[in-house]
């Protein structure tokens, strides 16, 4: 049966370590943005983030902004951090991260979607049929309420 479960979860995407991706040959990550690389409220990214970035990057891990945010915010956000996005990315509609993927030939073996939310980031992911890999929520409570009320029910569908 189709599971929403992720193939691996962890608290923040600095847990995924080169060596992390290395050994699960891992070469290209598709970034949700907003409460996965940033807090909701803030625009610049997490402590630690920018130089996790930096590391990945220079060992020849690929990267690409996949978010459902507006176009114009997530631009900044792109610029300031300078890997290029997709946005909004209609996520969990597979078809922004299926355009990434052919854009930069990216292999469905070696990519995985990140992300903090289940229905969108990792049904997505698994749509798209790619590894996927869910993070703890970084300033959810800054969040509107329609995104509030849905963190419960994924904390139902984790558990099944
Ligand atoms: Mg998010």
């Amino acid at each position: 049966m189709f599971s929403l479960k992720p193939d691996i979860e962890v608290s923040g995407v600095i847990d995924l370590t080169i060596e992390r991706l290395d050994s699960i040959g891992i070469k290209a990550l598709l970034l949700d943005v907003d409460c996965t690389l940033k807090r909701y409220n803030s625009s610049e990214p997490l402590p630690d983030v920018i130089d996790w970035l930096t590391q990945l990057r220079s060992a020849g891990i690929s990267l690409y902004l996949v978010s459902n945010g507006g176009g114009v915010r997530i631009r900044q956000f792109s610029e300031s951090v300078q890997i290029p996005f997709v946005a909004p990315a209609m996520k969990p509609l597979p078809f922004a991260i299926c355009r990434v993927m052919r854009l930069m030939n990216y292999d469905k073996k070696s990519t995985a979607m990140v992300g903090d939310q289940l229905f969108t980031d990792i049904l997505a992911g698994k749509l798209a049929g790619i590894l996927t890999v869910l993070v703890n929520p970084n300033g959810a409570n800054e969040e509107p309420w329609f995104a509030r009320i849905k963190r419960p029910l994924e904390k139902l569908f984790v558990k099944r």
